[in-house]
């Protein structure tokens, strides 16, 4: 990398941005600085969306993320990039104009998986949740007071939006063809767990089962038709299916990109096809797909808030030459509000072959899960049990010994190991 501060250029105007920019310049970078996003909002934060917006405690537009007006860029909002070109080192915006540069930050996030059918897709009283204009839309439609919401999907964000409505005092249905709520990320084991306490909280749940198709009348929804024949009358579907990340615009390219993510060294400098780290650029986010010095470099793309905020700090300190040490190794971390349940996790379940539940009792809807894999710890869930995850996460990060023998348990005599019930 030139000594020269040159141009820096940030794209994807979200949290890895804003807290990448605030590192690139704390680091001492004087250059200039421009960040582009396509949406007409500064960085905002999405957790709230989901909680806090649709209750109706906070307004969508009092989301803006600290620090935006502090920061020393030109913003260039609105407007979305549509080619990389590595060799001239230029990003090509949709309105035609190319912006030069000589540092790059890739941080354009995911967007919410649209429901398949796109005229379906489209009626009134149907929705998707990633930005603040979907949470005002949703908002809106459950302040009217609907007969019924359909949840399609039983991940993190559906779980939300489901018990929020039954906060809301709102009948809602949730549709996963899953066998449980959360299945894929947490096993159907801890799944089942936490949708019983959901159901005792009067959501319906559907587990098992997907919806075929939505019927409308004059444009609006009535009704959900499900692959089992059955069909619900519902006024509001909210869709839930995951997210997709931003990476088409980065098509011909050269890098190693795909709807996975953009692929980056340990260090983070995306990679390009043939596995050649590029020192200019850089990637943080939910788009960044990178290897995990704690899962044996397995490569992993997160979608965690916190990983967000230290990934995007990392590669600002990286982008403006200030060379981390070592590899980012940030432990990920995650938590989700379920209508009164605070779910948190430390560590990734993923390739867990056990769990073992460690503290409380799932009956009693507290709980913490322990995951280990190959005799070593790799993930912890926390249901209402918050204060006890510092202590499964530093098993996590020694690769403790699974099971635990002793530590961060309150079954000193042995825990009872379940199958985590991955597919
Ligand atoms: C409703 C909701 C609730 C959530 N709740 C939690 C939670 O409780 N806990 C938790 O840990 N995490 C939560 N998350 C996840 C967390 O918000 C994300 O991990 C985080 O926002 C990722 O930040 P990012 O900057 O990588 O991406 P984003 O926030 O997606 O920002 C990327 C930005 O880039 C823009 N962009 C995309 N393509 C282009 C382009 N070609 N040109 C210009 N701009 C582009 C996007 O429109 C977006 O504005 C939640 C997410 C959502 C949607």
């Amino acid at each position: 990398m030139a000594q020269e501060p040159g141009r820096a250029l940030i794209v994807g105007a979200g949290l890895a941005a804003l807290r990448g920019a605030e590192a690139l310049r704390a680091a001492g970078f004087s250059g200039p600085l421009t960040i582009v996003g396509d949406e007409p909002h500064p960085p905002y934060d999405r957790p709230p969306l989901s909680k806090h917006v649709l209750t109706g405690a906070i307004p969508a537009d009092a989301t803006t993320l600290p620090g935006v007006g502090g920061l020393a860029a030109d913003w260039q909002l609105g407007s979305a990039a549509l080619r990389l070109d590595r060799q001239a080192r230029m990003v090509g915006l949709a309105d035609g104009r190319t912006l030069p540069y000589d540092r790059l930050l890739i941080a354009t996030g995911t967007r919410a998986r649209p429901w398949p059918n796109p005229h379906e897709g489209r009626l009134a009283g149907v929705f998707t949740l990633r930005g603040r204009d979907d949470a005002a839309a949703l908002r809106q439609a459950l302040a009217a007071g609907p007969k019924h919401v359909l949840v399609i999907g039983g991940g993190f964000i559906g779980c939300e939006v489901a018990s929020l409505c039954r906060q809301l005092g709102l009948p809602v249905t949730l549709v996963e063809p899953g066998p449980t709520p959360l299945a894929r990320v947490l096993g159907r084991t801890v799944g089942a767990f936490i949708g019983a306490i959901h159901e005792g909280h009067g959501v319906a749940l559907r587990c098992g089962s997907e919806v075929e198709w939505l019927e409308a009348e004059d444009g609006r929804l009535t009704r959900a038709h499900l692959v089992d024949g059955s069909s619900l009358a519902t006024d509001v579907a909210v869709v839930a299916l995951g997210a997709v990340r931003n990476t088409e615009w980065l098509d011909g390219a050269g890098l190693s990109a795909d709807s996975g993510g953009v692929d980056c060294d340990a260090r983070g400098h995306v990679l390009d096809t043939e596995g050649r780290p590029d020192p200019h650029i850089a990637a943080a986010g939910d788009v960044a797909r990178f290897p995990h010095p704690i899962y044996d470099g397995r490569r992993v793309a997160l979608e965690h808030w916190s990983h967000a905020v230290a990934q995007g700090i990392h590669a600002g300190r990286l982008l403006a030459g200030a060379e981390p040490e070592s590899p980012y190794d940030a432990l990920p971390t995650f938590w989700s509000t379920q209508g009164d349940l605070v779910v948190k996790s430390a560590g990734l379940t993923e390739g867990a072959d056990a769990v073992a539940i460690t503290q409380g009792d799932p009956a009693a809807g507290r709980f913490v899960a322990l995951y280990g894999r190959a005799g070593r710890c790799i993930a912890a869930v926390s249901v209402d049990s918050a204060r006890w995850l510092p202590a499964h996460a530093e098993l996590i990060a020694a690769r403790a010994p699974f099971p635990p023998r002793g530590a961060a348990t309150d079954r000193p005599n042995g825990v009872a190991i379940f199958e985590p019930g991955f597919a």
